[in-house]
């Protein structure tokens, strides 16, 4: 993940020096050539100051070095990244730290932000982004952190059915038993993961399964694809729970829970979603560590 593309400097530049040049020009038929060249000048040093603020802020944070609990979070799931080289660990790193600095964390009803859940969250946009460092999520987001499910009207006392849910411009709401439940079990439920990939989905105008960041020569291809699979979602076929049936934008959400969770599940039984999904993120998920006697994945609680 870079912490500065060179588009975040040209494009202020170059539009920076187009600005300059235009109150320059007015300043100077006014004022001689003085004039302009000191207003040209001063606008442009004033537009420049303005775009590098993002910029010289991420610079900032990735210089900075990443918080003990952090690194103890990685090492701890560190399986689900690909083995840990030096390099890819400072990506992930990286990517970790930007997510921590630019999402804005929020408790509610009862819920609170901790530090553990912030890095639950943080760690999964880093899992999603890690293959792709040209990638970034939207930092604006808020993430609302409530104590269980909920309904519509999240923060209610009465139970509601949502684990998670994310609006178009609104904040990221999360149940942050289901946070805590997503990392403890890699069953191919994780609620982090799955709103996540909403986010991407509502990077364009609609959530409609086609992530913002595909290829749009890939969108009929991917289209074809995810409307393919939620057929066989609806019938049972292949490992996507039923839900995935539902929109093409919960099939390429919940397809992403299994890609991080259970690549190698997912590899067995819909080849061509894996290949698609290897292509999307950049990156093949190690294969998840086999069953061992006795260990069944019914063991956590099926909601
Ligand atoms: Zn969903």
């Amino acid at each position: 993940m870079r912490a500065v593309r060179p588009s975040d400097l040209v494009a202020p530049a170059l539009g920076g020096a187009l600005f300059a040049l235009i109150a320059g020009l007015v300043a100077g038929r006014a004022g001689g050539l003085a004039a302009g060249t000191s207003v040209g000048l001063g606008v442009w040093l004033v537009v420049l100051g303005w775009a590098l603020r993002r910029p010289l802020r991420r610079l900032r944070v990735a210089r900075r070095a990443l918080p003990a609990a952090a690194g103890e979070w990685i090492e701890a799931h560190g399986r689900r990244y690909g083995p840990l080289d030096p390099a890819r660990r400072q990506r992930v790193a990286r990517a970790v730290a930007f997510a921590l600095d630019g999402l804005t964390f929020e408790g509610a009803g009862g819920a609170e932000a901790t530090p553990e859940l912030r890095l639950s969250v943080a760690a999964g946009a880093a899992l999603l982004l890690h293959g792709r460092p040209d990638w970034e999520l939207p930092t604006e987001r808020t993430v609302l952190l409530v104590p269980d499910t909920f309904d519509e009207a999240y923060g209610d006392e009465e139970p509601g059915v949502y684990d998670g849910m994310v609006h178009h411009q609104g904040p990221i709401v999360l149940s942050t038993r289901a946070v805590q439940d997503g990392w403890a079990y890699e069953d191919g439920h994780n609620v982090v993961l799955h709103e996540l990939a909403h986010v991407f989905d509502f990077e364009g105008w609609e959530a409609d399964g086609v992530p913002s960041f595909l290829d749009p020569r890939s969108a009929e291809a991917w289209t074809t694809l995810m409307r393919k699979e939620m057929r066989r979602a609806e019938r049972g076929q292949g490992i996507l729970r039923s839900y995935a049936a539902s929109a093409p934008a919960e099939l390429f959400a919940v397809a992403t829970e299994q890609f991080f969770e259970r690549p190698a599940r997912l590899r067995n039984h819909h080849p061509e979603l894996f290949e698609a999904l290897v292509a999307f993120y950049n990156l093949t998920p190690p294969d998840e560590p086999e069953l061992g006697a006795g260990e069944s994945l019914m063991s956590r609680r099926w909601s």
